[in-house]
């Protein structure tokens, strides 16, 4: 048997990844930053999943003990890789804290970095309480809180999610479409209606992109929880002490709005890696553009990168849903397997 597979980043595309790989007789090394596996599904506590209906914990949760309990996957968490010599099949990385892996090939399952909205300050969050993100309403549905104004722990009457949060928006450097935000927050609209049936629900959106089959979610919201769309450009999130003021101009009657609201969420997008300058330079990878680890080869070999040997899967190729995250991660682990065969003497 040849030295371990690396795989590197324990989200949904790492565990794919790591479960191909073994599953097809090889030995696994997966190392991830945090002390836990899961990636940003299980760390930002997601509640239900889109298009599944499952519930995060339950869904990678069997993810992750096909991994813990698999004998050939040793996980190492709490580690990163500070460097990475060596060819394709004669690989050498070395971990922060020293240890040694012998490896042919690695795969990068890196993931993505929540866009942080205090980068969009004129829309409130970080000003007042009451705007939040749609991580945090996931974490409030997950964690079996419920959702409540965080002001005043009361139920909210009236919400409104503004879509396309640190995603689209060239003015601050992020002109990407984070692909599964609109879905996310058209399913997180109809759990509050479930919650609080009397509450009203708007979602404020530029397009709608609920793209695929996803587009059920989109029709579902509106004929059975009845939550209102509104075509809009949004100026500003203000308060007036105790509701949440969003101004804006509705462009489909192209007249100003400026209207109260108990809570307003913010559907955030998948920035890059924060980590991914480092990465580019201890596996001397090329990123895209915006900053993304960058694909090589779109359709002949899956997930290859510039440096051969290295391949790459899910949102560290940018904003990628869960289950094509799954995809890439086999895909990516058939082709380092295939690399390795080609190598090997017949
Ligand atoms: C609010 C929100 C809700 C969402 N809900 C859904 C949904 O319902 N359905 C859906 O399909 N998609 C959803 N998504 C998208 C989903 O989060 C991604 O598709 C998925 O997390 C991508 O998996 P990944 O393994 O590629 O990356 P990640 O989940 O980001 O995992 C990457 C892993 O790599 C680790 N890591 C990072 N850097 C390093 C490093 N240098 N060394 C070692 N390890 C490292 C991280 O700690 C992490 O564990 C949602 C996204 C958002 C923002
Ligand atoms: S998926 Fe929807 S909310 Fe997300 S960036 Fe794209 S258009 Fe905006």
């Amino acid at each position: 048997m040849s030295d371990p597979f690396l795989v590197v980043g324990g989200g949904p595309a790492g565990l794919s990844a790591a479960h191909a790989l073994a599953a097809s007789g090889n030995k696994v090394v997966l190392v991830e930053k945090t002390d836990i596996l899961g990636g940003a599904p299980i760390h930002s506590g997601y509640a239900k999943l889109v298009p599944s209906g499952e519930w995060a914990k339950d869904a990678i949760g069997s993810m992750i003990d096909r991994v813990t309990g698999n004998p050939d996957i040793e996980v190492i968490t709490g580690e990163v890789v500070q460097s990475f010599e060596g060819a394709p099949g004669n690989f050498t990385a070395t971990l922060k804290g020293g240890r040694t892996i012998k490896t042919p090939s690695a795969i990068l399952c890196t993931g993505f970095t929540h866009f942080d909205s205090v980068n969009k300050p004129e829309w409130g969050f970080g000003r007042f309480p009451d705007v939040v993100t749609t991580s945090q309403v996931e974490q409030m549905i997950s964690s079996g809180a419920g959702i409540k104004r965080p002001s005043n722990g009361e139920q909210p009457k009236r919400v409104a999610i503004l879509l396309c949060v640190g995603s689209r928006d060239r003015q601050i450097g992020r002109e990407w479409c984070s692909k599964i935000c609109c879905t996310v927050s058209a399913k997180m609209a109809m759990e509050i209606r479930e919650e609080i049936p009397d509450c009203h629900v708007y979602i404020y959106y530029m397009d709608i992109r609920t793209f695929g089959l996803y587009e059920e979610i989109y029709w579902n919201s509106q004929e059975q929880q009845k939550v209102k769309y509104i075509k809009a450009r949004i100026a500003e999130v203000t308060s007036d002490g105790d509701k949440v003021i969003v101004k804006g101009e509705d462009t489909l009657v192209k007249r100003p709005i400026t209207i109260p609201f108990d809570m307003v969420v913010h559907a955030i997008g998948m920035d890059p890696n924060v980590d991914n300058m480092t990465i580019s330079s201890v596996f001397g990878v090329d990123l895209h553009h915006w900053g993304y680890v960058k694909r090589e080869n779109t359709y002949g070999v899956m997930g290859a990168t510039s440096r051969e040997g290295v391949f790459v899967a899910g949102a560290a190729i940018g904003p990628e849903t869960i289950d094509d995250s799954v995809a890439q991660g086999a895909g990516a682990a058939m082709s380092a397997l295939g690399m390795l065969r080609a190598l090997t003497p017949a």
